[in-house]
């Protein structure tokens, strides 16, 4: 563990305790405290696993990177949802470059090169990458995005979903999408709410708290400013009103994912409420680089 001495975004050094919490979803052993930036409130692991230790506290099954082979209802279901918000929210361009940082199962890869887009992804665990590099035939790069060394305006979207709150440089990180993006690209961003009502029901039992391997956590604020220091214009928040984050706080929903769809209707018109009152457990950012 290694001790964090300014703030992984602004740098302040002003900072008080958060929460402490324990690992109930992949059972690592311990107490694990956030604190709380006094300057910008990004919401930090401290201590935390250094780079070298983060790996050991993944379980060898880490969901997103199990990798559904067969057509299932649930993944034609996850498919409709990504093709919209490619469709609805990322405009589209012929022969545009696509990178995804953290590709996960490679299912929005595979949606957007269907559409269309020149996609290539970074994916650190080297079996989901494998499988992705496979299936789409495409390269996928198994390191840091600060190591791959893209070229300057080299991409016209960068996806970066669920995968910010994992990384140790977040500022860092943002500063060299902003770089590797052309004028006028886009970021797209999905994180976890740290303002949400979720947080504030469940606190330290919150599904999207997930320490230790969830290092940082950001309100609405916090990534908006973040996201101005580091060169992007933001084009629109979104809270994500999807129910299936709901259901996470009580059950395993990869055992049963037909809960998905019987207990949507009951579900949905809550997680629509919390997302139109931007308490909802997930943001997605859209910006533009000035
Ligand atoms: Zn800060």
């Amino acid at each position: 563990m290694e001790t964090v001495n300014k703030c992984p975004f602004c740098s302040s050094k002003e900072k008080k305790h958060f929460i402490t919490a324990k690992d109930i979803l992949y059972g690592n052993k311990g107490n694990f405290s956030y604190n709380k930036c006094q300057n910008c409130e990004l919401v930090y692991l401290n201590p935390r696993p250094s780079e070298k230790e983060i790996g050991k506290y993944y379980p060898k099954t880490y969901e997103k990177h199990k990798i559904e082979q067969k057509k299932t209802f649930y993944r034609i279901l996850v498919d409709i949802f990504l093709k919209l918000q490619l469709n609805l929210r990322i405009p589209f361009k012929k022969n545009g470059k696509f990178l995804e940082i953290g590709a996960g199962q490679g299912y929005l890869l595979e949606n957007a090169e269907k559409i269309g887009w020149n996609v290539t992804g970074i994916e650190i665990n080297k079996k989901a990458a494998e499988k992705i590099s496979k299936k789409l035939g495409i390269k996928i790069f198994t390191k840091d995005l600060l190591e791959c060394k893209f070229k300057k305006n080299s991409f016209d979207v960068v996806a970066i979903i669920h995968t910010l709150e994992h990384m140790h440089h977040p500022f860092k990180e943002l500063k060299e999408i902003h770089k590797i993006l052309k004028p006028g690209g886009m970021i797209w961003i999905e994180v976890p709410n740290i303002d949400s009502f979720e947080f504030k029901l469940f606190k330290k039992k919150w599904y999207a708290l997930q320490p230790p391997v969830h290092l940082t956590h950001f309100n609405k604020k916090t990534i908006s400013k973040t996201l101005n220091k580091a060169g992007f214009k933001i084009k629109k928040i979104r809270f994500d009103s999807t129910p299936w984050f709901f259901l996470r706080n009580f059950t395993d929903l990869d055992k049963h994912k037909w809960l998905y769809i019987i207990t949507m209707p009951f579900i949905y018109p809550i997680s629509l409420l919390l997302a139109l009152t931007g308490k909802a457990t997930a943001m997605k950012i859209y910006a533009e680089k000035k």
